[in-house]
């Protein structure tokens, strides 16, 4: 159910940013005014921020424009989404309840997402490119939770972060920033002790571009497996009641962790580069079948993984 007409919108606006101004003292210190809403076929937008911001605001506007009809693979908006614009980044981590993460430019839930001014990304300020890839990052954030939960258990479904992180990165076309499956790969070999998938969240802050690259690759590599079809029912499981493992194990028909062990022999093995590995010894399951260009791998042993090795530079700037 969407709620809200310009009414509606106008009412929540200027309710939020009086919650706003209590909780942050670099939170906008107007409304929105009425016209700032942007009503679209996926969903309805809110903008909240300073006068002084208000070309900031209006790249991000455009930007949501841009977004709404690559995000309708994934479905629409439920719930009115408010954007606010925060002046700086350190008004974007008060906002985030996050410190030290110098990448950040934006965050976002369920029905509010938090952008840095573009204005202050750089010295010269983001280009409406820019501006429109985060956007399309951080909105497919919020429509994957309004998608798989209510506003009262979205934290509490457990999805995690490189499912998050690499279904943003997919529909965002992220894959340039990312460090390449040959990065990958050398990570896990030097590495094997780290699981940048698994346990991503250890590693967040450390290894920012490899967690970013791994959930990239590995949403990709579900993608090309098993098709949007099958993760968009993931999405609709959970919102019937279930966590997402529990959804991922009855929509994609393997549980996580098996999935996990999959890209991650794919990726130790190099079988991106086809051609070069044996198909295994065994039958394929079902779910494999139809899908040559992705090589079957042999039986996962336990064992490697591997922390990263990567020399790109973070230049992504969303979560
Ligand atoms: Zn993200």
């Amino acid at each position: 159910m969407r709620v809200g007409g310009n009414g509606t919108g106008r009412w929540s606006v200027a309710f939020l940013a009086l919650a706003l101004l209590s909780a942050c003292a670099s939170a906008p210190q107007k409304p929105v005014v009425p016209e700032a809403t942007l009503d679209l076929p996926g969903g309805e937008f809110l903008f909240a921020h300073a006068p002084e911001d208000t070309r900031a605001a209006n790249m991000v506007r455009r930007a949501v424009a841009k977004a709404s009809p690559q995000l309708a693979r994934w479905g629409t908006f439920q719930e009115p989404v408010t954007l606010v614009i925060h002046p700086d980044h350190a008004a974007l981590e008060r906002a985030a309840n996050r410190s030290g993460y110098d990448f950040l430019r934006a965050w976002a839930r369920y029905e509010q997402v938090e952008v840095q001014s573009p204005q202050t990304w750089t010295r010269s300020g983001a280009s409406q490119k820019q501006v429109d890839e985060l956007l399309l990052h951080e909105l497919t954030h919020s429509l994957m939770y309004q998608s798989s939960a209510t506003v009262s258990d979205w934290t509490r479904k457990g999805i995690p972060l490189w499912f998050s992180e690499g279904m943003a990165s997919f529909t965002a076309g992220q894959g340039y920033r990312v460090p390449s499956l040959e990065d990958l790969a050398r990570f896990l070999h030097q590495h094997p002790q780290a699981d940048p998938l698994a346990r991503a969240e250890s590693l967040y802050e450390s290894e920012n571009a490899t967690v970013y690259g791994a959930a990239h690759h590995a949403f990709t590599f579900l993608m090309t497996r098993y098709g949007e079809e099958r993760i968009r029912s993931t999405f609709s499981v959970m919102r019937q009641g279930r966590d997402f493992n529990a959804a991922f194990q009855e929509a994609i028909g393997i549980p996580v962790d098996a999935f996990l062990r999959d890209f991650r022999r794919y990726v130790y093995l190099r079988g991106f580069k086809g051609g070069r590995l044996n198909p295994p010894p065994s039958r394929p399951r079902d779910e494999d079948k139809g899908l040559p260009w992705i090589p079957l791998l042999p039986p996962s042993t336990p064992g490697p993984s591997g922390s990263p090795d990567t020399t790109l530079e973070p230049t992504s700037a969303t979560r």
